[in-house]
């Protein structure tokens, strides 16, 4: 009887911890990922614009980022663990001030429904270390109606070696 209540009560305690994981909204993406560093790790590794954004979920100012204005022929990886993640050729002015792409490169992004900003929208993340990347709307262009809207900061691009 006694394990059993044991037994109860750790499952209770876990269902506790789930509510409140889901009450805090905007926490990091569920791991296990590819690439876990711990936080102490990643700040070293990170300038702290980048820290903030893809660990702590913060956006960057509108309109802040250079690579806005980057419209060479390339690839845009993750800035924490180099991951491919959008070609150039899926980027377009969204008008938003953040770079925005209409389709991510196969298996790179990993999603999840946040709610920081009290109604549900799709954050998006690095599929291999869990980075915070932006957020992702419907309301996109042809052929995906997609709009992948980006921390410019949270993204490192190469331009393909010239011809
Ligand atoms: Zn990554």
């Amino acid at each position: 009887m006694i394990d059993r209540r044991l037994v109860l009560a750790g499952a209770g305690a876990i269902a506790l911890l789930a509510g409140l994981r889901w009450w805090q909204g905007g926490e990091a993406a569920a791991g296990p990922f590819e690439i876990e560093r711990s936080e102490e790790e990643w700040r070293r590794l990170l300038s702290r614009p980048q820290y903030e954004v893809l660990r702590l979920h913060r956006t960057e100012i509108p309109g802040s980022s250079p690579l806005n204005h980057e419209k060479r022929s390339g690839v845009f990886a993750c800035a924490a663990c180099d991951l491919p993640l959008f070609p150039s050729q899926t980027k377009y002015d969204s008008g938003t001030g953040w770079p925005s792409f209409f389709r991510p490169l196969p298996d790179a992004i990993g999603r999840r429904t946040d709610y920081a900003m009290l109604v549900a929208r799709t954050e998006v993340h690095c599929r291999r270390c869990g980075g915070h990347l932006g957020h992702v709307f419907e309301d996109g262009p042809p052929p995906t109606g997609l709009r992948y809207c980006i921390n410019g900061v949270a993204l490192r691009f190469t331009p393909d070696a010239p011809a």
